[in-house]
C-alpha cells in the first residue's frame, strides 16, 4: 500500500522513500526553514513525483537550496543531479564519499547493484569530520560524521519544538567490503547515535520512529545483530 507524502514534525515532511514514490528509492525528507533542505533524493526514477508530492504539501520546489546526501549510494543520491539542474540546489556530502560521485563510481554508488549508472556529478559542497554544522533561518542543522555502513556516511539532526530529529538513512547497514564498510567505525558511531538519546528517528529505508525508546530499541536492535550489544 502506498503512503502519502505527510508532515511529521512542525516543518520537516517525508516526500519519497519505498512506500510513497518507488520501492528504489530511499527516505527522502524534506525540511521547510524558509529554504528548503532536502535529505537524500531517491534512487533517480522519481524526481517528478518527489517534486508533485512538494507540491501537494503546498511548499515551492524551486525553494530547494540545500541537498544533504547522508551516503554515496545510488538510492540516496539519484535525483540529486536533477534537483541540482532544475533548481541550482547546492549537493553536500562527507568529503569521503564525493569521489564516489565525482568519479560515478559505479560499485562505491551501488549502481550496478540497481541495474543502472551514475554520471559524474560535481560535489558543491564537501563535508569533514567530525561534524560540520549548516545555519539556516536562523536554525543550526548539524552533520555528524558516522561512518560504518560507508566511510562518509552521515547523521543529520536539529530540533523542532523541542524535540530532536535525527535522520540516520542506512544506519542499518549493510556492512559489505565493497562499500568500504567497517564494523569498529560503525559500532562508535551507532554508539554516538545512541548518546544523542533523538527522540524522532528518520530512517532511511524502514521510516520513522516517534519517542525516544522507540529510537533506541531500532539502534540497539542493529547493534545486536551486528554482535557489538
Ligand atoms: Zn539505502
Ligand atoms: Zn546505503
Amino acid at each position: 500500500m502506498m503512503m502519502k507524502p505527510h508532515e511529521i514534525i512542525d516543518d520537516i515532511y517525508i516526500v519519497g522513500g519505498p512506500d510513497i514514490t518507488d520501492g528504489r528509492d530511499g527516505c527522502v525528507y524534506l525540511i521547510d526553514l524558509g529554504e528548503l533542505i532536502l535529505i537524500d533524493s531517491g534512487a533517480g526514477w522519481s524526481v517528478d513525483t518527489i517534486i508533485s508530492n512538494i507540491n501537494i504539501l503546498s511548499l515551492d520546489p524551486r525553494k530547494i537550496t540545500t541537498i544533504l546526501l547522508t551516503h554515496c549510494h545510488i538510492d540516496h543520491i539519484g535525483g540529486a543531479p536533477d534537483f541540482r539542474n532544475r533548481f541550482g540546489s547546492r549537493i553536500y556530502i562527507h568529503e569521503l564519499d564525493a569521489p564516489a560521485l565525482e568519479n560515478g563510481d559505479p560499485v562505491l554508488t551501488a549502481a550496478t547493484w540497481y541495474q543502472t549508472d551514475f554520471l559524474p556529478t560535481k560535489v558543491d559542497v564537501k563535508l569533514s569530520s567530525p561534524q560540520g554544522v549548516l545555519t539556516i533561518g536562523g536554525e543550526k542543522i548539524v552533520c555528524l560524521h558516522t561512518p560504518g555502513h560507508t566511510p562518509g556516511s552521515i547523521s543529520i539532526y536539529l530540533n523542532r519544538i523541542e524535540k530532536m530529529v535525527l535522520f540516520a538513512q542506512d544506519l542499518h547497514g549493510p556492512l559489505l567490503e565493497e562499500f568500504g564498510s567497517n564494523l569498529s567505525d560503525w559500532n562508535l558511531s551507532t554508539r554516538k547515535l545512541l548518546e544523542l538519546d533523538a527522540d524522532i528517528l528518520c530512517e532511511g529505508h524502514f521510516g520513522i520512529y516517534k519517542t525516544k525508546k522507540a529510537v533506541r530499541n531500532y539502534i540497539i536492535s542493529y547493534r545486536r545483530q551486528y554482535g557489538v550489544e
